[in-house]
This record gives C-alpha cells, sequence and structure tokens, in this order.
C-alpha cells in the first residue's frame, strides 16, 4: 500500500493548491476563481439564485460507509438539488470544509475528487472556499450560486387551485438505503469478518450514497414550454414537502397512493425490513426528486417527460392535505419530516 501523507506535511496553503490545480472553470461568468480573498462573477441579465448545505459528519453522514468521494459528490448534488427546485441552472460554488487531524492528504484528494466529479457533470465551476481544522468530525459547507431569467424562478408559495401535480423519479428508495446500509453496518461491527452482501440493493443503496440532482428535468421543461408553478426538492420526504408548498401557497391537495412512483427494490427491501412502502414513500427523505406543479392545460405535454409521474391535484385550502387510496377514500397526511432536533 502507499503512504499516506498526514495533512501537515503540505499545510493549509499547500491542499488549497492542490484543489486549484484541479479546477477546470467552464463559465464565462467567472472571471476570478480561486486564488485570491474573493472570487469575482459577472452574471448576464438574470437573477441570481444562492443556496447553503451543511454536511456533518456523524449527523448527516457516516463515513463507516459513505466513501469520501460518494460524499463530495453528493455535497454537491444536494445544493444543485435546491437550485433545480427553483427552476435555475447552477453555475459556481464554493466549498468550506472543516478537517480533523486524522484525515490524509489523500482522503481529502479523494473528497474533491467527488466534488470535482459533480462540477462537471453538473456545469458548475468551483470558485473558492474555506479551510479550518475541526476537533469533532469532518464538516462540509456548500454554497451553490445559479441563475434564472427574470420572471422564471419557481416558487413555492406559486400553486393554484386545480393544478396538477408532479413527482419526478422515484421515492423511498434512498431510505431504504440507508436501512440496508445500516443494518450491514451493525452485522460488520457484531464480525468483523462478515462481508456485505450489497449486491441485490444496489439501485437502493445508490440512492443514498450517490444521489442527482434533477436539472435533467429542468431542462426538459423548458424545452417543453412548461413553466412550473411551485416547486421544491424532495429531501425531507414527500408528505413534508408537499405540505411546504401547500402552506406557502394557501391551497391543499391530494394525491393518489396508487400513482406514487415505486422501484422494485424499494417495495422488496420494505416488506424484508417489515416497513409499510407507503410510508417510506411519503416520509423517506434524500430522494432528491422535484415535486412541481403546473395548470391543468399543461396536462398534454408533461407526455414529453417521461420520468415525471403526475401524483395529484391541488385543492382548495379547506379541504387540507390528504392520500386517496384507489377507492377514492381521503386520509389526511401527516408530515414526519426529519427532525433535527
Ligand atoms: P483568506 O485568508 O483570504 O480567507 P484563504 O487562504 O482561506 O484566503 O483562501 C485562498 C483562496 O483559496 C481563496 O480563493 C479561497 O476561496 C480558496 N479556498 C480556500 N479553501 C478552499 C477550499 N476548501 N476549497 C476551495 N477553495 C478554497
Ligand atoms: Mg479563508
Amino acid at each position: 500500500m502507499s503512504e499516506l501523507t498526514p495533512l501537515s506535511e503540505v499545510g493549509e496553503f499547500g491542499l488549497i493548491r492542490r484543489i486549484k490545480e484541479k479546477v477546470v472553470l467552464q463559465h464565462i461568468s467567472t472571471i476570478k476563481g480561486i486564488g485570491d480573498d474573493a472570487a469575482v462573477l459577472e452574471p448576464e441579465e438574470k437573477q441570481l439564485v444562492v443556496t447553503s448545505d451543511m454536511l456533518l459528519e456523524g449527523v448527516h453522514f457516516d463515513l463507516t460507509f459513505c466513501p469520501l468521494k460518494h460524499l463530495g459528490y453528493k455535497a454537491v448534488a444536494v445544493n444543485v438539488s435546491d437550485i433545480a427546485a427553483m427552476n435555475a441552472k447552477p453555475t459556481q460554488i464554493t466549498v468550506n470544509i472543516a478537517v480533523g487531524a486524522r484525515y490524509t492528504v489523500e482522503a481529502i484528494d479523494e473528497l474533491y475528487e467527488g466534488i470535482r466529479l459533480a462540477c462537471e457533470n453538473y456545469k458548475v465551476d468551483l470558485v473558492g472556499g474555506d479551510t479550518t481544522s475541526s476537533r469533532a468530525g469532518l464538516v462540509i459547507s456548500i454554497t451553490a450560486i445559479g441563475e434564472v431569467a427574470k420572471g422564471e424562478a419557481a416558487l413555492r408559495s406559486g400553486a393554484k387551485v386545480n393544478d396538477l401535480i408532479c413527482l419526478t423519479g422515484d421515492i423511498g428508495a434512498a431510505y431504504m438505503g440507508l436501512q440496508v446500509l445500516e443494518r450491514e453496518k451493525q452485522a460488520f461491527m457484531a464480525d468483523p469478518e462478515m462481508q456485505p452482501q450489497l449486491d441485490k440493493y444496489e439501485y437502493i443503496v445508490g440512492r443514498q450514497l450517490k444521489p442527482e440532482a434533477r436539472m435533467d428535468v429542468i431542462h426538459e421543461l423548458k424545452e417543453f414550454g412548461i413553466k412550473p408553478t411551485s416547486m421544491i426538492d424532495v429531501s425531507d420526504g414527500l408528505a413534508s414537502e408537499l405540505m411546504h408548498i401547500c402552506s406557502q401557497s394557501g391551497v391543499g391537495a391530494t394525491i393518489y397512493r396508487e400513482n406514487l412512483p415505486a422501484d422494485n427494490q424499494m417495495l422488496e427491501a420494505a416488506m424484508e425490513f417489515n416497513l409499510d412502502p407507503v410510508m417510506c414513500m411519503l416520509n423517506g427523505g434524500e430522494d432528491y426528486e422535484l415535486l412541481f406543479t403546473v395548470p391543468l392545460e399543461d396536462y398534454e405535454k408533461l407526455k414529453n417527460l417521461p420520468d415525471v409521474s403526475l401524483i395529484g391535484k391541488i385543492t382548495e385550502a379547506s379541504d387540507g392535505v390528504n392520500l386517496a387510496n384507489k377507492h377514492g377514500q381521503a386520509f389526511p397526511l401527516k408530515a414526519q419530516g426529519w427532525t433535527h432536533f
């Protein structure tokens, strides 16, 4: 095995130099990236959107089963997902990290390899950040900047009565992937000789470890001339996100259980873990799919988007937020979401 280099050997500036060396800038709006006191950006005649997300070791990720490269990728993807949920295009990110003494140069290289890959995939420029030490675990905080044409941003507050409720991809899989990973970790700690059995869970584990932001759908919406009246990304679970849209838009909603997009591996794993798959789909988090509403007139246009499911409709606020079964019976939805405190 090759030697590992302690961070102290290269120091903060050495580390920043390593990071900078691998950065390839893609946007003409990036005038100056890493290397000065601040980055210089020159956006076109657009509105800017800005978002931040913070990931803490032991709270948001567990390095026993999350490789650093995946973590770097995911940290960028979740920020890009927030930009996508505004109907905007990401352009730049900054990355702040706090690193414990036990980390090596090679470990940070891995983390940044994931960040670099995500920057390439989502076409964003890494233009700066901050590096400091941590006495606890690893902290990674990313800020993403994006742009959207004036008036085109999709807010949570724009849903109207009779709008269609749309959802990209499938949901509940990232949550089930986490259940599998936690179980394998317990088994590994009990018996380190044991090899994790992850083959049959490849999709759901991938959904947990390597989520993708749905920029593909944002481009499709634009291509087919669909402007969502409201939009949010599904990070805390469908039920909770739908409640955000309803409360901020002052409307109610009915979604149909039969229409919720489920993946087979998720269904099988839920069965194995004795969990109700519908609960996993409603309350499992971290799918990073997009939940949005469109006017009824856009129904035909939606057929051009193969990975979008119609899951329900917006109603009057007084109707509340409901889940209906195939017999037409409706039950009020409760949002569990993620409790951080
Ligand atoms: P300052 O002391 O002015 O904050 P730094 O030495 O922290 O400057 O940063 C120097 C340059 O390196 C800046 O352009 C900063 O944005 C960038 N930088 C610092 N840390 C990181 C990091 N972890 N990832 C990406 N860029 C970074
Ligand atoms: Mg600094």
